[in-house]
C-alpha cells in the first residue's frame, strides 16, 4: 500500500511525459519498448536501470517490451552470456513479449543495404583504416571525400557481393553510407555500415562474414519490431541524427523514436563490461557472480532481492543529467527490504569460548525469542548451557570506559538470557584470550534487572557451544576503496579493497536453524543481514553477508 501511494505521488519523468503526449496526439497508439543488451558479458546494476525503465513503461502503459540481443560482434559474444541475461531479466521480475536477435535480421539488413547501394546512398570504400581516419577530419575541421565515394552503382554491387562472399580480408574494405563528409556531427561523415569479420557467430555460424554496425542495425531492428520508444543512454544523443537517417534511407513504414536518459553511475565500483571482464579474467574476483560484483548475478548471490533492486531504480529516477549515486543508496534499499522479511537469529562469526562457572554442568535453560520484532512470525527456541560462544570483538582485555561489552571484571547481558560477569581470562602463550570464565546472575533472566542492581548497558549475542551449528560466514565489503576507481591515478585495479572478502570458517549459528537452502536469509542480530550461498551443503550452511545493519562507510567518511 505504502509503495503504491509512493508511486502515485511521484511526479512523472520526462519520458513518461513524452509518452503521454505521443499517445494523446496519436503519434503512436501503444507503447512498445525494448531492452537491447549486447551478449558480451553479464548484466550489471546499470543494466537494471534500463530494464526497470523499459519494462516499467510496459506495465504502466499496458504496452509491450522485447528482449533483443544486439549480437553484431561475433568475437565477443557467447551463448553463456545470452543465457545469463535471460535468467537475470526474469529474476528481476520481468517478462518480455518477444525474444529477438539482431542477427535474425541479417538478411533483411543486407537487402536494405543493396537497395541503398542501388539508390546511390551507400558505397564500398577501399581506403585503409588509417586513411579512413585521416579523411574523417576532426571536430573543428570537415572531413574529405573518399576517392571511392563516386564508384558506380554496378561497381558497388559487385564489390559488396565480393565482401559478402569472403573475397576480402578483414580491414580491406567496408560499406559506408553516403551522407556528408563535412557534417558538423562526426557520426554523419559517411559512417561504416558493414565490415568484414571472418568469425563464426553464436547464432548464424559461418553463414555471414560481413556484419552490420550498431548504428545501422539498431534503428532498423527497432522499426522491424514495431518499437515506438527506443530508450538509450545519453552518449547516444549524437547518434540520433544517424538513427533517423537510416530509417529514412531504408524507407521503413514504421518510425520508432530514440530518447536518451542518463546512465547509472555508482561510487565505489566500476560498471563497464570491459572492466568487469578484466576483474573476472585476471582473478581479482572469483567469478561473474562473485558477491562483491555489482552484476545482477553477483548481487543475487550476495542476497539482494529483486524488489530491492527495483525499488532502488525507482528511487534514483530517470533524468537527462549525469550524476553519481552513492553506494549507500543501494545498500539502504536492500537493508530496508530485508528488515521487513528476514527472520532474526543469533550467530557468532569469530567465537570466543565462555564457561559459566556457577551454572550446573547438566542444566539447560529454555530460551525463546521472537523470529521477527515487528511481524507475528512466532518464536524460536534454543537452550542456554554452561558453555557458550560469544564474538571475540565483544571482549577486550583492557577496554576503554565507553566499551559497553565484556572485559575483565565487567558485566554484560547475553541477549534474551542472563547478565554475566567476567571473572577470569585464559590466554594463550601470545596473550590472546581463548576462554573466559564467567559467573551468571540467575535473577537477571529475560531482561530483568533485580532491585538494587545497576542496569547493565551492554547486550551481546551468544550461542550455546553444545547446540550451536557450525556454519561458514563470508564477510563482504566494497570491492573498491576509492569512491571513483576509474579516476584513480594508478588505474582502477590499484584501488581494490584488500579487505573486501573475509572468510569466517568456524562460525556458529543458534540451535534450530536446520535445512538451510541457498537464498535463505536471516538477520544475524547485531551483525547484519546474511543470505545462504549456493556453496551451502546439507552438512554446513555458508552465509554471505549481504549488508551490515548500519551504514558503516558513512561513519568512516564523517570521521575523516
Ligand atoms: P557497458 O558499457 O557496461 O558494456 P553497454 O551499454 O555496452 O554497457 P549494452 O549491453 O549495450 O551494454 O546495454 C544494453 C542496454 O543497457 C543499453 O540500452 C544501455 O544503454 C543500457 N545500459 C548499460 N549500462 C547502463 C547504465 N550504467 N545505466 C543505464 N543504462 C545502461
Ligand atoms: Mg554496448
Amino acid at each position: 500500500m505504502a509503495e503504491n501511494s509512493e508511486k502515485m505521488e511521484k511526479p512523472k519523468h520526462f519520458i513518461q511525459l513524452k509518452i503521454d503526449k505521443d499517445l494523446e496526439t496519436k503519434k503512436y497508439d501503444q507503447v512498445y519498448t525494448r531492452f537491447p543488451p549486447e551478449p558480451n558479458g553479464y548484466l550489471h546494476i546499470g543494466h537494471a536501470k534500463s530494464i526497470c525503465l523499459n519494462f516499467g513503461l510496459k506495465s504502466q502503459y499496458n504496452g509491450k517490451t522485447n528482449l533483443r540481443f544486439d549480437d553484431t560482434n561475433p568475437e565477443t559474444e557467447k551463448q553463456e552470456y545470452i543465457d545469463s541475461i535471460k535468467e537475470d531479466v526474469k529474476w528481476l521480475g520481468f517478462e518480455w513479449d518477444q525474444e529477438c536477435y539482431s542477427s535474425s535480421y541479417f538478411q533483411k539488413l543486407y537487402d536494405i543495404a543493396i537497395s541503398m547501394i542501388e539508390r546511390g546512398m551507400a558505397y564500398v570504400c577501399h581506403m585503409t583504416p588509417e586513411q579512413t581516419k585521416e579523411y574523417r577530419g576532426t571536430l573543428t575541421e570537415p572531413g574529405k571525400n573518399s576517392p571511392f565515394r563516386d564508384r558506380s552503382v554496378e561497381e558497388n554491387l559487385v564489390e559488396f557481393e565480393k565482401m559478402k562472399n569472403g573475397e576480402y580480408n578483414e580491414g580491406v574494405c567496408v560499406l559506408r553510407a553516403k551522407i556528408d563528409m563535412a557534417a558538423p556531427n562526426m557520426n554523419m561523415r559517411d559512417p561504416i555500415m558493414y565490415r568484414v569479420k571472418k568469425t563464426a557467430h553464436p547464432k548464424t555460424g559461418t553463414e555471414w562474414c560481413i556484419y552490420p554496425m550498431y548504428d545501422y542495425t539498431h534503428g532498423l531492428s527497432d522499426s522491424f519490431e514495431g518499437i515506438t520508444h527506443s530508450l538509450c543512454t545519453l552518449e547516444f544523443a549524437d547518434h540520433r541524427p544517424l538513427y533517423d537517417w537510416y530509417l529514412k534511407a531504408a524507407e521503413v513504414s514504421h518510425f520508432p523514436e530514440q530518447t536518451e536518459f542518463s546512465r547509472l553511475n555508482l561510487d565505489h565500483t566500476v560498471m563497464s563490461k570491459r572492466r568487469l571482464i578484466q576483474l573476472v579474467e585476471e582473478g581479482h574476483v572469483d567469478s561473474w557472480d562473485d558477491p562483491r560484483m555489482l552484476t545482477i548475478s553477483g548481487m543475487r548471490r550476495r542476497g539482494f532481492t529483486p524488489k530491492s533492486i527495483r525499488n532502488f531504480c525507482d528511487r534514483i529516477g530517470i533524468t537527462k543529467k549525469d550524476n553519481i549515486i552513492s553506494m549507500s543508496t543501494l545498500e539502504h534499499a536492500i537493508r530496508e527490504d530485508l528488515d521487513e522479511i528476514a527472520e532474526r537469529r543469533m550467530a557468532v562469526t569469530n567465537p570466543l569460548k565462555v564457561t559459566i562457572t556457577n551454572f550446573p554442568e547438566d542444566e539447560e535453560v529454555d530460551v525463546s525469542a521472537p523470529k521477527h520484532p515487528k511481524k507475528d512470525l512466532g518464536e524460536r527456541n534454543f537452550k542456554f548451557t554452561k558453555e557458550l560462544y560469544i564474538e571475540h570483538d565483544d571482549f577486550m582485555m583492557d577496554p576503554p570506559k565507553k566499551f559497553f561489552r565484556l572485559g575483565p571484571g565487567r558485566m554484560v547481558r547475553l541477549r534474551n538470557a542472563y547478565v554475566i560477569q567476567c571473572d577470569e581470562v585464559i590466554q594463550d602463550e601470545n596473550g590472546k584470550p581463548i576462554e573466559l570464565k564467567c559467573s551468571y546472575i540467575k535473577e537477571t533472566f529475560g531482561g530483568v534487572t533485580p532491585e538494587g542492581m545497576k542496569k547493565v548497558k551492554g547486550i551481546i549475542h551468544w550461542v550455546s557451544a553444545k547446540y550451536a551449528k557450525p556454519i561458514e560466514v563470508r564477510i563482504y565489503d566494497r570491492l573498491f576503496a576509492h569512491p571513483n576507481p576509474v579516476a584513480a591515478e594508478d588505474g582502477f585495479l590499484s584501488t581494490l579493497n584488500p579487505e573486501s572478502k573475509q572468510l569466517m570458517r568456524t562460525a556458529f549459528i543458534e540451535q534450530g536453524v536446520d535445512g538451510v537452502k541457498p537464498g535463505d536469509c536471516y538477520q544475524f542480530e547485531r551483525l547484519g543481514f546474511f543470505t545462504a550461498d549456493p556453496d551451502t551443503t546439507p552438512e554446513k550452511a555458508v552465509f554471505n553477508r549481504t549488508v551490515t545493519l548500519k551504514d558503516t562507510w558513512a561513519k568512516v567518511s564523517s570521521r575523516n
